[in-house]
């Protein structure tokens, strides 16, 4: 299992001080759209930071998450072992060796920290094939505080969808640290429109939705929680977020599961298969 723990290993590490240039081009693009001056001067500093980290491979924020994994393992992969143990000893391993601060406290109620970074929250989806396909996520406590779930009713609709997400981004303002990925959950159950928002912040900036219903919702949200005037870092302007992923899944005929996972400027996650 050593090679799981290993892979774990580098991608914490590397989420954590690499955003990747594609990301940094998106911040470019954003910025010759940027209406205010302030605006436009809070994402030059989130470039100028994030290029620092990336160069200095050090953390891109103080704030380095609790561990998102994601791992598609192939039907004919054999483990000889835990493969969450070797998944959190990679976490264990990268925040020590990486020096970076330890996020995860003990209990929700009782608190104290586990002083290791661990447990990561961990999900398996079995796949066809002999590979294993981590995908690993550090995720902050500011942007996640700010996400919710709620189960709408079929009524409500796309106008309940769009007034929902709108409300949420709004009243949120600085606080998820936009500008932002804004991550939608539709359908399943009140659990799995959670796992699908998460999973909908993986996605490729650029790619555009197969759905057609919802790469329409995904562009039209956009550009109204552009117009919200929150702005980068909550200071105002016209780039609040960077793109709207919207994944969906089937649902009870009596329900409309909407959940909205918000992700900061911070947006790490890297991936590798093995
Ligand atoms: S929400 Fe994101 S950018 Fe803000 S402090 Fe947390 S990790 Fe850092």
């Amino acid at each position: 299992m050593n090679f799981i723990t290993q892979t774990v290993k580098e991608l914490a590490m590397d989420a954590n001080c690499n955003i990747g240039k594609s990301f940094i081009d998106e911040l470019r693009e954003a910025l010759q759209k940027e209406k205010s001056e302030i605006g436009k001067n809070v994402i030059e500093q989130i470039i100028e930071n994030d290029t620092i980290a990336m160069e200095n491979k050090e953390p891109m924020c103080q704030d380095t998450g609790m561990v998102v994994v994601f791992v598609e393992l192939g039907y004919d992969v054999h483990l000889t072992g835990d493969l969450y143990d070797a998944i959190n000893e990679g976490i264990r391993q990268a925040y020590h060796e990486g020096f970076l601060r330890k996020s995860v406290a003990k209990h929700p109620i009782t608190r104290g920290n586990t002083n290791d970074n661990t447990p990561g929250v961990i999900h398996v989806k079995l796949v066809p094939g002999e590979n294993i396909k981590i995908t690993l996520a550090p995720k902050g406590g500011g942007s996640e505080n700010m996400s919710l779930v709620k189960m709408l009713v079929p009524s409500d609709g796309i106008e309940g969808i769009k007034k929902l997400v709108l409300h949420t981004i709004f009243y949120a303002g600085g606080k998820p640290c936009p500008p932002l990925i804004v991550g939608i959950g539709l359908g399943g159950n009140l659990e799995k429109s959670a796992q699908i928002a998460k999973e909908a912040l993986m996605r490729d900036l650029k790619d555009v939705n197969p759905d057609p219903v919802l790469a329409k919702l995904e562009q039209e949200l956009l550009e109204e929680i552009n117009t919200l005037g929150v702005g980068p870092m909550g200071f105002g302007g016209s780039t609040t977020a960077l793109a709207v992923k919207i994944n969906a899944y089937p649902c009870h005929i009596a329900s409309l599961p909407v959940a909205i996972n918000l992700q900061c400027h911070a947006s790490r996650h890297k991936e590798r298969t093995i």
